[in-house]
C-alpha cells in the first residue's frame, strides 16, 4: 500500500491540478492545507480562502477522503505527518512566492536524502521565468516583447484523474478554527457578490466564455459594462486551473475565427499577471520598494485625512470614489478604475503607494502579491515595465471616456444618481447649488498635477 501526501496551496483545486496528478499514481493519497497565519495577512483574501478550504473539503469528501487542515510551520506539520503516516511521496506545487523558495528547497533537500520520494510542479502560471528569458538570458522587461515570445510557448495540457483518497482518520482542525472570518464585519457583504470554489469558478468562466468574451476587447476597460471575467480571484487561490482557461479560450478562438482577437486579448491580460510573478521573481522586494531606486527620492506627502478621504471614497472626485466604494462593499475594483484611483493616491494626494498597496491588500478578495505589486509600481512608474511618470490620469477626464453614461459611478455613489449627465463628472457646482451630501474635490486637479511632475523633475536629478 504506497501512501502520498499533497500539500495543497494556492492551488485550491481538483481538477487539472499536477501535484494532485502526480499523487493519483499512488494507492492512498492524503491532502493537507497549512495556514500560516504570518504570512497571509490579507483579510478579504481569507475571507475567500476560507469559502475556498469549505468547497475543497466538501469536493475530497465526495470522493471518500477528508482534507486535513493545520495551522503553524508547514516543514514542522509535514515532517510530523510524513513520520506518523509512514508516506511515501510528498507533491505539492510552488507557491512562485520569494519566501517560500527556501522552504521549498529546504523540504526536497531534506527528504530527497530519504526513502521518500519529494517532487513540486510549476502549476501556478501559465509560463516559467526559468524558460523564458531574453537571448542575453535576461528577464524580459517589456511586457510586448515578453508577451511575443510567451504566447508561443506549450501549455501543458489540462488533465485530470481520479485519486483514492486516504480513510484513516487524521487529526485536522476544523476550518472555523482558522478564524479566517474574525475580525471585520464588512466581509459579510461579500456574500452578495461572490461564490468562491471550484465549481463556481469553472461555470463563472464558462459564462463568461459564452456570454462576454467575444466583447471583450472592446468593453473590457468600461467599468459600468460589466464586461470582464471576475477571474481574478479564483485565479488567486487556484480554485481554477489557469491551463484550461486557456485552452478554452483557445477552443473559442478556434470555433468562432471571427472574435479571435477578442479571445487573443483575453489571454494577453493572463499573461499579465505571469509577467507580474517575473517581476517578483527577479525583484523579491517588489511589494515595498520601487525597483527604480530614483523613487526613494520623490517628495512624497503623506497625509491621514486625505488617506482617508480615498480609502472612504470621499475624495469629491465621482471615479475615484466610486471605485473605492466598490472595493469596500464588494473587495474587488475594476481594473481601469483601480488605474485611475491608484493614480490619484500617489499622483494627486502624493501618498507612497507602498500605503495603497496595504489598503488594497487588506480589501482586495482578489489580492495577489505580484499582481498588486506591479499594479502599485506601474501606476507610480517606479516599476519595470512602468507607465511614464509624466502620465498623471486625470479622474475626470477618464470618467467622461471610460464613463461617459455613468452607469458605473450612479451604482457606487448614490448621492450623485439625480445629477444631470452634462455635469456629473465635474459635480462640484452642481453638488454646491443643490446642497447635495458629496464632498467638494480634496484637491485641484491642475494644482495637484503640477505639484506631481516637479516632484518628478526633483527625481530626474537623482
Ligand atoms: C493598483 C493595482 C492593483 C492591482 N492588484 C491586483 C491584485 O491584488 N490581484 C489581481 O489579481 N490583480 C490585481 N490588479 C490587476 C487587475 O486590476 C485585475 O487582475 C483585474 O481587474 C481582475 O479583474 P478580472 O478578473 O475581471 O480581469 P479580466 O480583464 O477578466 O482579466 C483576466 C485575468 O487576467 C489577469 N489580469 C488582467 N489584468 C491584469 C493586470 N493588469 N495585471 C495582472 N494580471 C491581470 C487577472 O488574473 C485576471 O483575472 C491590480 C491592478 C492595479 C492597477
Amino acid at each position: 500500500m504506497t501512501k502520498a501526501l499533497i500539500w495543497f496551496r494556492y492551488d485550491l483545486r481538483l481538477h487539472d491540478n499536477l501535484a494532485l496528478l502526480a499523487a493519483s499514481n499512488f494507492d492512498e493519497v492524503i491532502p493537507i492545507f497549512i495556514y500560516e497565519p504570518n504570512v497571509s495577512e490579507a483579510s478579504a483574501s481569507d475571507w475567500w480562502l476560507h469559502h475556498s478550504l469549505k468547497e475543497l473539503a466538501i469536493a475530497i469528501e465526495k470522493h471518500g477522503g477528508s482534507l486535513i487542515i493545520r495551522q503553524g510551520d508547514p516543514q514542522i506539520i509535514l515532517d510530523e505527518l510524513i513520520q506518523a503516516q509512514q508516506i511515501d511521496a510528498l507533491f505539492f506545487n510552488r507557491s512562485m512566492l520569494p519566501n517560500d523558495t527556501l522552504i521549498e528547497q529546504s523540504l526536497i533537500e531534506k527528504y530527497s536524502s530519504k526513502t521518500i520520494y519529494v517532487k513540486c510542479f510549476d502549476d501556478r502560471l501559465l509560463f516559467y521565468h526559468h524558460k523564458l528569458v531574453t537571448k542575453k538570458h535576461t528577464p524580459y522587461k517589456v511586457f510586448s516583447s515578453y508577451w511575443k515570445i510567451a504566447k508561443l510557448q506549450y501549455i501543458t495540457f489540462p488533465q485530470n484523474k481520479i485519486n483514492h483518497y486516504s480513510t484513516t482518520t487524521i487529526p485536522s482542525m476544523a476550518i472555523d478554527d482558522l478564524n479566517l472570518l474574525q475580525g471585520h464585519q464588512w466581509m459579510k457583504k461579500f456574500e452578495d457578490y461572490w461564490h468562491p470554489g471550484e465549481q463556481q469558478a469553472i461555470q463563472k468562466f464558462e459564462d463568461f466564455v459564452e456570454q462576454n468574451l467575444s466583447s471583450y476587447d472592446a468593453l473590457r476597460d468600461f467599468p459600468g459594462k460589466y464586461s470582464t471575467s471576475d477571474m481574478s480571484p479564483y485565479l488567486a487561490w487556484g480554485n481554477i486551473s489557469v491551463r484550461s482557461m486557456w485552452y478554452r479560450v483557445k477552443r473559442f478562438a478556434n470555433e468562432y475565427p471571427e472574435h479571435a482577437s477578442a479571445a487573443e486579448s483575453y489571454l494577453r491580460q493572463l499573461a499579465w499577471r505571469d509577467f507580474a510573478y517575473e517581476q517578483l521573481a527577479h525583484f523579491p522586494a517588489l511589494t515595498h520598494e520601487p525597483v527604480r531606486t530614483a523613487f526613494n527620492n520623490y517628495p512624497w506627502d503623506f497625509n491621514e485625512d486625505l488617506f482617508l478621504a480615498w480609502k472612504k471614497g470621499q475624495t469629491g472626485y465621482p471615479l475615484v470614489d466610486a471605485g473605492m466604494r466598490e472595493l469596500y462593499e464588494t473587495g474587488f475594483m475594476h481594473n481601469r478604475v483601480r488605474m485611475v484611483a491608484a493614480s490619484f493616491l500617489v499622483k494627486h494626494l502624493r501618498i507612497p503607494w507602498q500605503y495603497g498597496y496595504e489598503w488594497f491588500k487588506e480589501t482586495l478578495v482578489d489580492f495577489d502579491m505580484a499582481n498588486n505589486a506591479m499594479g502599485w509600481q506601474w501606476v507610480t512608474g517606479s516599476g519595470i515595465d512602468a507607465a511614464p511618470y509624466f502620465r498623471v490620469f486625470n479622474p475626470t477626464g477618464q470618467a467622461e471616456k471610460f464613463d461617459r453614461g455613468a452607469q458605473y459611478i450612479k451604482r457606487w455613489v448614490p448621492e450623485l444618481r439625480e445629477v444631470p449627465l452634462d455635469v456629473i463628472h465635474s459635480p462640484a457646482k452642481y453638488v454646491a447649488a443643490h446642497q447635495l451630501s458629496y464632498p467638494q474635490p480634496i484637491v485641484d486637479h491642475a494644482t495637484a498635477r503640477q505639484l506631481a511632475l516637479d516632484g518628478f523633475e526633483q527625481i530626474k536629478k537623482h
